[in-house]
């Protein structure tokens, strides 16, 4: 692969950072992403079969220069093809790092055979330890489930396991020490994601997100966060050592201290469009090109202009920013 053939944009940045949508049906409804009663799903006939899926990670692989490969949702795990699609992926060449970004319900029964298909490592979000706010919060009583999902990852040998924790004013904003807590407990690595202007209901609103700094104050009551020396490398989360380390903890600010300017990354939705950024108001339809008999160059090509015309930043602060149609859980978080 040659650079000049890489996802670059006009700002220099390049896209190596892969992150795949398999579904955009889920079996939570996290307040911050979907309502209660669901979304209109896409239809059948306009997601990606498995086949149409793993051609196109491979054109990003072999031809793009992407060499991390995150699948994602919706829920991941609901994907009947899941392990056959990671068996795929893992033997492209340059083999590209496999991870999965989940709520982990059903993880304990498929974490062995997706750690044996190639995959390297998992994201499990878990937003509080209290199995009924986790039934306010997603509306489903299945705290449970995600716990054995993620003690089985762990246990599978997947390492790192990560934890991904969105805290909301007052629900579960008063659970960061607890979390990190658990997580030192258990060798996981927690990392808190801002909510950010990506629910279906449009509810978000800035003066009731809980912030990177409020965060750093709830911990630093309770830990030693010291500066982590590991450089962050494109890496959207912030990370310092807790109690002198060995253990991280990660905040990424995506709306208080965005990292635009680092951004590595390339979105595929689960019905085959290219999205540039997790806010771009446009998409490339790969779905509409691939079934029309592109051939992989095309496809690359297109995948190309998609990169190419990505914007400097999301613009949350702008006057003018719109929140994106698609909602987090059609994009693939
Ligand atoms: N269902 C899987 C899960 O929950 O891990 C994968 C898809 S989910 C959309 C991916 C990540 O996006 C999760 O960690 C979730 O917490 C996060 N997320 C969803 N909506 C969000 C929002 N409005 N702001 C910030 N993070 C959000
Ligand atoms: Fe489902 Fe993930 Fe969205 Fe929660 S954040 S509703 S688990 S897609």
């Amino acid at each position: 692969m040659n650079g000049a053939a890489g996802l670059v944009d006009r700002y220099g940045r390049r896209a190596t950072d892969l992150r795949v949508s398999l579904t955009d049906r889920c079996n939570l409804r996290c307040s911050y992403c979907m309502p209660p009663e669901g979304l209109p799903w896409l239809p059948k006939e306009e997601i990606l079969t498995d086949a149409e899926i793993v051609r196109l990670i491979g054109i990003a692989v072999t031809r793009l220069g992407v060499t991390e490969v995150r699948f994602t949702g919706g829920e991941p795990l609901l994907r009947p093809g899941l392990v056959d699609i990671v068996t795929a992926s893992a033997a492209l060449a340059p083999r590209p790092r496999l991870s999965l970004t989940t709520n982990a319900i059903g993880l304990e029964r498929l974490a062995s055979a997706l750690h044996a298909a190639g995959l390297d490592r998992v994201n499990v979000s878990l937003d509080t330890l209290d199995p009924d706010r986790f039934a306010r919060l997603a509306h489903r009583r299945r705290f449970d489930d995600t716990i054995r999902g993620l003690h089985a990852a762990h246990a599978e040998g997947l390492r790192p396991v990560k934890i991904n924790t969105v805290l909301l004013r007052g629900i579960n904003d008063d659970e960061a020490p607890a979390l990190l807590r658990f997580a030192l407990e258990h060798g996981y690595e927690l990392r808190f994601i801002e909510q950010m202007p990506l629910d279906a209901q449009h509810g978000w609103k800035r003066e009731e997100m809980i912030t990177a700094q409020e965060i750093l104050e709830s911990l630093n009551a309770w830990f030693d966060l010291s500066p982590d020396p590991a450089e962050r490398a494109g890496a959207p989360a912030e990370t310092w050592l807790v109690n002198g380390g060995p253990t991280r903890v990660g905040v990424i600010g995506s709306v208080t201290r965005p990292f635009c300017g680092d951004c590595d990354r390339t979105r595929l939705t689960a019905d085959g469009q290219v999205r540039n950024c997790l806010f771009a108001t446009g998409e490339t339809d790969l779905r509409g090109l691939m079934r029309a008999g592109a051939s992989d160059e095309d496809l690359a090509n297109a995948w190309r202009a998609a990169m190419w015309g990505k914007l400097p930043g999301h613009g949350i602060d702008d006057a003018s920013f719109l929140q994106p149609a698609r909602p987090m859980s059609a994009i693939g978080g």
